[in-house]
């Protein structure tokens, strides 16, 4: 493990980074650091969660030179939650630098108070490329200095329509500069534009990290035409989930769900590109603190932030791009627990997740519904080998229908290496042990095992509700 001590930072830099209680450095960090701080241009590509921001926060700090007054640094990011909490990253990282001036710039804050700010020196200027185009228009922001030029999560930048801003905003910043990317995905399409704005960049990846998605188990529920709200609920239930994110592929359905779920009670929010930035900060802010516990979201809307450790992770949707659903995923099972991620599948999402899992090299189990009957008896060629017949019957009938992996003795899609003997199926067996012996598919014991905690009212309520 890099310690940041290992790198060339100033004293006080490595003082706010203790003060943030960063004690080693992540990998990411480790890999782009020395290189930014040797000045060159990067492509970094590491999953959402992995500390992106101080890799290129804290070299963008040590390279400012107070004795100018100009902007010498500029971190475009695609939306105003992220140019928020990259301004807040740098906050922190400057405490004990009050000689660096830092300003975020985005659309649905006063101009007004822009313009103030602007006028003033500003060393590090973040800001959506919506905003900053507008600021140059008005010759109220000025980038022929800068120096430093991070375009954070580029990918969505190019996602949201920003190409045409983000090539005008480059051109306008000194050619000497030093330009850096992060992303937590990563297109040809942007490859290729970076391709003429930066200098023999070095990429690192560090994505994949088979290790954390093993961490991850995942399962997938094929629901052929029932309906999804009815199987969202029982999971939600079955699993007692306190803390969890559902995507969905459209803003409309994450407003139908988000309704349907309140109106059963569920403490649900909503958060989605069209919702308006105060309500979207309230709401991050609640589902952090806890007093929110089920968030529905687009993947552009939660692309990026700085949410993690959830207890589960549930594609209520299978996202539109293959390759979101490790970065949606590799929101669970942080920090050395053990994370959840839950896929509702109908129709030809069936073939698309077993797509991913190969592609992805993932293991993602099938599972059977909490409190559906299945229609197939449990089979002993199918039953984990020495699961000693408890309640892996769920399992066993899926494995049976779709046992289509024949290496595999969970009946899951399993790429991923074949530690273990026997891929999840071995997961399921320490939790199936406590459960009943009916064989009937249950995942109690397997809830129960995850979560010690007694049910919130209002999700008893729910339950019930839920039937
Ligand atoms: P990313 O941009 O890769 O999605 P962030 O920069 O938002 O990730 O960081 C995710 C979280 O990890 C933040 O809460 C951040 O404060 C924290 N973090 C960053 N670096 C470290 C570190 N070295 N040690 C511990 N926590 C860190
Ligand atoms: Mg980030």
């Amino acid at each position: 493990m890099a310690k940041f001590t290992d790198f060339n930072i100033s004293k006080e830099t490595i003082q706010a980074i203790e003060a943030l209680g960063y004690e080693d450095a992540t990998k990411i960090q480790a890999e782009s650091l020395p290189l930014l701080l040797e000045g060159k241009d990067l492509i970094g590509q590491a999953q959402t969660g992995t500390g992106k921001t101080a890799a290129f926060a804290v070299p963008c700090i040590e390279k400012i030179n107070t004795g100018i007054s100009a902007t010498q640094a500029l971190i475009m990011c695609p939306t105003r939650e992220l140019v928020i909490q990259v301004a807040g990253e740098l906050k922190k990282l400057t405490k004990f630098r009050k000689d660096i001036s830092i300003v975020p710039i985005y659309g649905g804050q006063n101009i007004s108070v822009q313009l103030r700010a602007l006028k003033n020196s500003c060393d590090i200027v973040i800001g959506t490329p919506g905003r900053l185009m507008d600021h140059m228009r008005r010759k109220s922001l000025r980038l022929d200095q800068v120096k430093y030029l991070v375009l954070d999560e580029a990918d969505q930048m190019l996602d949201m329509g920003f190409r045409d801003d983000m090539k005008d905003i480059i051109g306008q910043t000194s050619p000497e500069r030093q330009t850096v990317m992060f992303s937590a995905t990563m297109s040809q399409d942007l490859v290729r534009l970076m391709e003429r704005y930066q200098n023999k960049a070095i990429k690192i990846n560090v994505t994949g990290n088979k290790e954390q998605s093993q961490q991850i188990e995942q399962l997938y529920f094929n629901l052929k035409s029932s309906p999804k709200l009815d199987a969202l609920k029982r999971l939600l239930k079955e699993y007692n989930v306190k803390s969890g994110i559902i995507f969905c592929n459209t803003k409309m359905k994450v407003d139908e769900l988000t309704k349907r779920l309140v109106h059963e009670d569920y403490i649900a929010a909503a958060l989605h590109g069209d919702i308006d930035q105060k309500k979207r900060t309230r709401v991050m802010g609640a589902f952090k603190a806890g007093n929110i516990e089920l968030l529905v979201a687009t993947d552009v809307a939660a692309r990026g932030l700085d949410i993690n450790d959830l207890e589960v992770v549930i594609n209520y949707d299978l996202p539109r791009a293959d390759q979101d659903y490790i970065h949606r995923i590799g929101r669970t099972g942080r920090a050395g627990k053990k994370g959840l991620a839950l896929n509702l599948v109908t129709g030809k999402e069936l073939s698309q997740i077993s797509r991913i899992a190969y592609t992805s090299k993932l293991t993602i189990n099938p599972a059977q519904l909490p409190g559906v009957q299945g229609t197939e008896t449990l089979n002993s060629d199918s039953r984990p080998s020495n699961s000693g017949g408890s309640g892996g019957g769920a399992r066993g009938r899926f494995n049976k229908k779709f046992g289509s992996d024949k290496s595999s003795s969970s009946g899951g899609f399993n790429r991923g290496p074949r530690s273990g003997g026997g891929s999840g199926g071995s997961r399921f067996k320490s939790s199936d042990s406590s459960s009943s012996s009916s064989g009937g598919g249950s995942f109690r014991g397997k809830a129960a095992a995850g979560s010690n905690k007694p049910r919130r009212s209002n999700f008893n309520k729910a339950a019930k509700s839920a039937g």
